[in-house]
């Protein structure tokens, strides 16, 4: 029986029905969105809960003895539990909130920085990182004179590991890496990484922006020292994101902002910081958006992750089949594991010129170097069309994907 038909499950169809975003004419033409690895779309669920939350329970977290400031705490705290249970972390106050992957990774490089990196360590990042994976790693470095290391990659967009024995050296303090690339949509082989730093005590941060909505991910099994992702790449709202940590390392960071929540207490004389997880959540967090992540992860659960991966795939491996056949296009990142992001380019057009005509067809992609620069460089292009598929997907926007690459062709003939 296919997964369409068996009992109890809702068709693919009806799931697609919950996003009325999809529902939307762009340029006269149905919206073929195909852009959810920048921001994947909010069920009408998520939707409701933020609607609920505004009209009923909103009101600041861990200050009020007032009812409507104790629901607000329920709910944001309620959260907390789920983002636990969703990555498997062994403890709630490992779990931390913050406005998305970057300001993450920004805590991570900085708190984690200071406190262990000094001149001439080194930081190990792969060549397939995001910017946000990048940039605050270079600036720690600078700061404190410590040097960044790249795993390399081949032509197909994988990472080389017969580089990591080398790269992984006595003054290498930390690794960055990504779960899945955004610019090409390579599942690294994050547990392997994990194991071989490990086996020289080094900890390792997982960038799961792009894992996180289409992969089970279980930080214990994986043994990660950092997880981090973003709300608004699975189903949620934007200005929440997780920052997961063991709290063996986060014990020992200094917090990254300051302010109310984070403290214990206040005197001109000095101040006692919070314990974990408030330490780093200085401030009015993003309540709603929090309370909408927690409606995402149920939305998400409910249809299931090993079901969400194998739609995914069969989207990619269909959309990859049907590009490939179009003579002028060219695939690119065509690693042997790879999560649903298509990048491609057509020979003698600029991406940004296939991204404005799709869109004149209501076919949504990106186009550009998906703050991920040094990839294009490493594959010696500027940039790239890429059309990324989620859950909600369907075949007809594969087809409308296809029509919209032939008028491209045509216009440029
Ligand atoms: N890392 C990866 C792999 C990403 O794809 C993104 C966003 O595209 C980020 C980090 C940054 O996420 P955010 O903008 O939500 O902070």
């Amino acid at each position: 029986m296919s997964a369409q038909t068996t009992p109890g499950r809702r068709t693919w169809e009806a799931i697609r029905g919950d996003f009325p975003v999809l529902a939307q004419s762009i340029h006269g033409h149905p919206l073929a969105y195909l852009d959810s690895a920048a921001s994947s779309q909010m069920p009408q669920q998520v939707i409701d809960r933020l609607v609920w939350y505004h009209s009923t329970q909103h009101s600041n977290v861990h200050r009020g003895v007032h009812t409507l400031s104790q629901k607000a705490t329920q709910a944001f705290e309620d959260v907390r539990e789920k983002v636990r249970e969703l990555i498997n972390a062994p403890s709630l106050h490992e779990c931390i909130f913050t406005s998305g992957t970057t300001e993450s990774i920004n805590l991570v490089a900085h708190s984690f920085g200071r406190a262990f990196l000094q001149e001439g360590d080194r930081v190990l990042l792969s060549a397939l990182e995001h910017h946000a994976n990048i940039v605050p790693w270079q600036r720690i470095c600078q700061e404190v004179g410590a040097h960044i290391d790249v795993i390399p990659i081949n032509d197909r967009g994988e990472l080389l590991l017969e580089t990591l024995d080398e790269l992984l050296t006595e003054r290498t303090k930390i690794v960055g890496v990504g779960h899945v690339s955004n610019a090409l949509g390579t599942i690294n082989p994050i547990a392997e990484i994990i194991e071989r730093a490990h086996a020289r005590e080094i900890p390792v941060l997982i960038d799961g922006a792009q894992a996180i909505a289409h992969l089970k991910v279980d930080v214990q099994a994986l043994d990660a020292d950092f997880y981090v992702f973003s709300g608004h790449k699975m189903c949620g709202p934007t200005g929440i994101g997780v920052l997961w940590g063991k709290e063996r390392w986060l014990n020992q960071m200094e917090p990254y902002q300051s302010g109310g929540d984070m403290i214990l207490s206040v005197s001109w004389e000095g101040t006692t910081y919070n314990g974990l997880p408030h330490k780093f959540e200085a401030g009015t967090p993003s309540i709603a958006a929090g309370v909408g992540l927690g409606a995402a992860i149920n939305y998400l659960q409910g249809i299931g992750f090993e079901r969400i991966a194998a739609r995914e795939d069969e989207l990619l491996q269909r959309a990859s089949a049907r590009l490939s056949e179009i003579p002028g296009v060219r695939l690119i990142g065509t690693a042997e594991h790879k999560a649903s992001v298509l990048s491609f380019d057509i020979e003698g057009v600029h991406p940004h010129d296939i991204g404005s005509i799709l869109d004149s067809e209501g076919v949504a992609v990106r186009a550009g170097h998906h703050c991920a620069q040094p990839v294009m460089t490493r594959l010696g292009i500027p940039a790239t069309a890429r059309a990324s598929f989620a859950f909600y997907n369907d075949d007809e926007d594969i087809d409308r994907l296809v029509a919209a690459i032939y008028s491209v062709k045509e216009i440029f003939g």
